[in-house]
């Protein structure tokens, strides 16, 4: 079985003061076994050394992004050597937000898929379409055609996990119906199956991304494919816990 995943993305938020008290929120919650549910939470890079040594150790760290090769002359980049060497284990690459404001290619985000698993990192690669594509009728080919460019280049899927985030649903609301994030992932599984192997389609999680909140995870967490969220804005909240247990 694919065990659930739970990934908190605080994306650019936060101050020191707010940090130690997301943490000891975090803490504090009840939530499933390790065994159960699997969570990472991904503050900016300058916070991870401190959300690090005060998170609970049943909970696990990513960065937001990572160099696409060995650091050196790059100025205002961190490198997946970086990470491994602050013993960070996660890494999320290819956010929509990346994509589109700063203009993060398909090819781009496969070679920082390949760059950061080749260091040892495990990797939350995300995928997803726009409002426009989606209206265009064009979901399916844009999800497919991130999906290739990460496959091309992965040859240790059991470090991969999928983050199908449709651009429409962040941080705007309108989350994607239980229905909609079905018929993505399943899509998605049988992409793998038929491009990679039926082994990494059954074994990969491929988790939601979008508006995800206390009130509708549980629906989207029945879905067959959905083996998890990637959750933006109300992982900043206390109601993060109440996400973590839809596992159960
Ligand atoms: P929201 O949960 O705020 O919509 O953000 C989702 C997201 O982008 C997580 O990576």
């Amino acid at each position: 079985g694919r065990k659930f995943f739970v990934g908190g993305n605080w994306k650019c938020n936060g101050t020191t003061e707010q940090v130690k008290n997301i943490v000891s929120t975090l803490n504090g919650g009840g939530v499933p076994s390790q065994d159960v549910v699997e969570v990472v939470i991904s503050p900016p890079f300058v916070f991870l050394p401190l959300v690090k040594d005060l998170l609970r150790p049943d909970f696990h760290v990513a960065a937001q992004n990572c160099w696409v090769k060995k650091g050196g002359a790059f100025t205002g980049e961190v490198s997946a050597e970086m990470l491994v060497n602050l013993c960070i284990p996660w890494v999320i690459i290819g956010h929509s937000e990346r994509r589109l404001i700063l203009k993060e290619s398909n090819e781009f985000v496969g070679d920082k898929v390949a760059y950061a698993l080749s260091q040892g990192l495990k990797v939350i690669a995300c995928i997803g379409e726009t409002l426009e594509q989606r209206e265009a009728g064009s979901t399916t080919e844009v999800v497919a055609a991130q999906t290739k460019a990460i496959a091309a280049k992965v040859s240790n899927w059991a470090d991969v996990v999928l983050a199908y985030e449709p651009v429409w649903a962040i941080g705007t609301g309108k989350v994607a119906t239980p229905a909609q994030a079905q018929e993505v992932h399943s899509e998605l599984r049988k992409w793998l199956q038929a491009n990679v192997s039926p082994e990494v389609a059954a074994s990969t999680r491929i988790i939601y991304g979008g508006s995800v909140t206390a009130a509708n995870c549980k629906e989207l967490a029945a879905q067959p494919d959905v083996d998890g969220f990637l959750v933006g804005g109300a992982s900043l909240k206390p109601e993060f816990i109440d996400i973590i247990k839809s596992a159960e």
